[in-house]
């Protein structure tokens, strides 16, 4: 009982690319007082990694080294929000090895957060069905294609006015069939997350509901 009363509460956002489970993570992070981690930066962090190196994501031998050196630390030098990096990120997330490798870092962020919050945000693809299937509560947070590629490239078009909506569109889709096709840990709803669809929601609104459904456990945990 006591070990169970320690125990962070964890709450866990999966979803594909610019749904707002990023910005929720954080905003949920905050109100609560928990730690936050955004999962996509790893396998991102790894990806830049391995382009920076002239290196191929496809490479899965050489990927799975890349992963086993990589360091979150190495990330705040790195560029990992381009639309190169967000592909080859869902390459080397493909790959089985690469996910072992990551594993570890994001279970022991959630067991013991940094900073000693009670409490973890962790988003990602496989939060809530393999990372932390214990996690307190669990989101599916999705919205249309359009709303997310059109987010997606306001975005992407401050630092690269040239770029088109319509290639951000066909990578967004690209990089979610990638995420849901892949035979480990694919992209997919947990059996018992809320599903959250942001596409008419402002991020307020988003906020809200994501709040009444976790107060709500939380009351109901006690
Ligand atoms: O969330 P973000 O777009 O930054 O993630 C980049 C890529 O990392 C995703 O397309 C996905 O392939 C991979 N990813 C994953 N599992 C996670 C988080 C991200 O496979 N938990």
């Amino acid at each position: 009982m006591q070990d169970r009363e320690k125990k962070p509460l964890v709450i866990a956002l999966d979803g594909p690319a610019a749904s707002g489970k990023g910005t929720l993570a954080q905003l949920i992070a905050k109100q609560y007082g928990f730690a936050h981690l955004d999962t996509g930066a790893l396998y991102r962090g790894v990806a830049a990694v391995i382009l920076e190196a002239g290196g191929d994501p496809n490479n899965a031998e050489k990927a799975a080294v890349f992963a086993r050196d990589f360091s979150i630390d190495q990330i705040e030098n790195l560029n990992i929000r381009t639309k190169e990096v967000g592909a080859a990120a869902s390459i080397v997330a493909a790959n089985s090895e690469v996910r072992a490798a990551l594993l570890d870092f994001q279970r022991r962020f959630a067991a013991a957060p940094p900073g000693g919050a009670k409490g973890a945000v962790l988003d990602g693809r496989d939060i809530g069905t393999v990372v932390c299937p214990d996690a307190t509560v669990k989101f599916f947070v999705t919205a249309s294609p359009e709303a997310r590629a059109g987010r997606r490239w306001r975005e992407l078009k401050v630092a690269n006015p040239d770029l088109e909506e319509t290639a951000v569109y066909k990578d967004l889709l690209e990089r979610d069939a990638r995420d849901a096709a892949r035979a480990d840990a694919p992209m997919v709803a947990a059996d018992d997350a809320e599903l959250l669809d942001t596409t008419h929601l402002s991020i307020d609104a988003a906020f809200a509901a994501a709040r009444r459904v976790i107060d709500g456990v939380f009351r109901r945990c006690g």
